[in-house]
């Protein structure tokens, strides 16, 4: 019988790291996959939508948790899958990035003994506030295989004491989503539907808590926007996070006013489609610096840190920090239009092929 995978997925970057994965397991079909998705993330524009647009089929199961503290949500998700994985006990569980969602699986299957493996594994940003930061120590320290997307992930690996065979260097799963699905995005001209005109605007996103939970820092980060607005049209799908603190704090009527261009937040291909035509990318998105680069787009990240430093070290991506003056000074300092940057080794589109063979042969 078929080796069974368990993925787990729960918030919007772990879908397109998912679905090239069950894509990959389909095509040789010599595995079972078996899609669980936490309900972390519930919202149509940040969850159903993906399913639809990278054509994977709906999850097999359906956790529904959200809402209440983190602590409440962590916990629940490791409950129910206690319950899932003694039921039907899979040969392993995989795991994707950094969410919370990720850290409950993986405790999950370490606590029944069932083999785990992390997808992304190796980032770090070094920043301990980072509530991230932490999930991807426990996922990578618990985790028996270790794929990771670049050379400085195997190097913090190491440096982390992960024994060497546990680490498999595949490439970056998400660029695998990004070159399948690039040609409908084109296709779609996103921008057209918006009245924008190619090259001539930047796309924001921010969603990390030290951003937008922060007052001072999003009041900043909204007076740059405002300002760099003046010289050239901002499109900004507003995160639900984002959205609620604005409104709390009556940014939203500021950024409306200067002409910004508040959207919710859209779908994959809408968002891929944008980011093609656009001048840059402000973003403190992990994922987002990612794909920037391989579309060639420059990429400003406010942030002080970054766990991608290869999008820095081949080309298009700059961290400018949350202040408004970095952030302006990084805009001024861009030289317009697109960057060619090197892409880095194994970003091929066939990471998921790659993951897939290694888990067949461990499991066979
Ligand atoms: N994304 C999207 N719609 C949006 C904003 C982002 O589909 O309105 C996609 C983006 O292309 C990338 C992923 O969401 O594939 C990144 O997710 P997010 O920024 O939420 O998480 P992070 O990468 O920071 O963990």
């Amino acid at each position: 019988m078929a080796k069974q995978l368990a993925l787990v997925v729960g918030a919007r970057p772990n879908f397109m790291k998912a679905a090239p994965l069950m894509a990959a397991v389909q095509a040789k079909g010599r595995l079972q996959a078996r899609l669980i998705h936490t309900g972390q993330h519930f919202d149509a524009n940040m969850s159903n939508v993906f399913f639809r647009q990278l054509q994977m089929a709906e999850p097999d199961l359906y956790l529904d948790i959200h809402g209440g503290s983190v602590n409440e949500q962590v916990a629940r998700v490791i409950l129910e899958l206690d319950k899932e994985f003694t039921a039907r006990r899979p040969d392993m569980v995989v795991v994707f990035g950094d969410v919370n969602s990720t850290l409950a699986a993986s405790i999950a299957a370490n606590k029944l003994n069932i083999p785990l493996a992390h997808v992304e594994a190796g980032l770090r940003s070094w920043d301990r506030e980072m509530p991230e930061e932490h999930n991807r120590i426990v996922a990578d320290v618990l985790a028996d295989y270790l794929f990771t997307p670049s050379p400085d992930a195997d190097e913090n690996l190491a440096a982390a004491g992960i024994p060497a065979e546990r680490v498999h260097r595949v490439g970056n799963i998400m660029v695998d989503c990004l070159l399948r699905f690039k040609p409908a995005a084109e296709q779609l001209a996103a921008w057209t539907a918006h009245g924008l005109t190619p090259r001539q605007y930047g796309v924001v996103t921010l969603h990390r808590p030290s951003n937008v939970d922060d007052q001072l820092a999003l009041r900043g980060i909204v007076e740059a926007l405002v300002e760099i607005q003046r010289s050239v049209q901002l499109v900004f799908p507003v995160h639900p996070r984002t959205r609620a603190r604005m409104a709390e704090w009556g940014l939203l009527d500021a950024l409306q006013g200067s002409g910004v261009m508040l959207l919710e937040p859209v779908g994959y291909l809408e968002f891929i489609s944008l980011m093609t035509q656009s001048r840059f990318i402000l973003t403190d998105s992990g994922g987002i610096q990612e794909e920037s680069t391989v579309l060639g787009i420059p990429c400003l990240t406010a942030r002080e840190n970054t766990e991608r430093p290869i999008t820095i070290q081949v080309g298009g991506n700059r961290l400018v920090g949350n202040r408004p003056e970095g952030i302006i000074a990084g805009y001024r300092a861009l030289q317009g239009g697109a960057v060619a940057p090197q892409q880095p080794e194994l970003w091929d589109g066939h990471t998921a092929e790659r993951i897939e063979a290694i888990l067949y042969e461990k499991l066979s």
